[in-house]
């Protein structure tokens, strides 16, 4: 995946600042936070979007959801936070590489979706 850029972050070709690392996933600072915790979370294999997920990824998916709790708390996220995957063209998706946005801080966060 030659021009992802979050496949460039992986290979470190751009910078980004990591929170965690393993084999299979990696988690970073989102460039333009949305509230004081925004971090991102990814899964190092290439994978578009959710809805390009298959039966032999349930592993990796289990292990992303897992990690999540723990690395929201490992910044500072102890009361809650929020989980948002964009998909596709409705889902808003910008960057084409599956990832998983986690979002808090000490208050509230706003309502996801207004009523118009
Ligand atoms: P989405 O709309 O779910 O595809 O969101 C993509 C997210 O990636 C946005 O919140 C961007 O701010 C974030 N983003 C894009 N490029 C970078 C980067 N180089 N480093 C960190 N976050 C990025
Ligand atoms: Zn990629």
């Amino acid at each position: 995946m030659e021009n992802c850029i979050f496949c460039k972050i992986i290979r470190g070709e751009i910078p980004a600042t990591k929170i965690h690392e393993d084999e299979d996933t990696l988690a970073f600072l989102d460039i333009h936070p949305v509230a004081p915790v925004h971090f991102l979370l990814i899964p190092k294999l290439h994978i578009a979007t959710l809805g390009d997920v298959d039966v032999q990824h349930q592993q990796l998916l289990g292990k992303m959801l897992w990690l999540v709790p723990r690395l929201a708390a490992s910044q500072g996220c102890t009361d809650g936070f929020r989980t948002i995957i964009n998909t596709g063209r409705v889902g808003g998706q910008e960057v084409f590489h599956l990832h998983i946005h986690v979002i808090g801080g000490k208050d509230r966060l706003p309502a996801m979706i207004h009523h118009g």
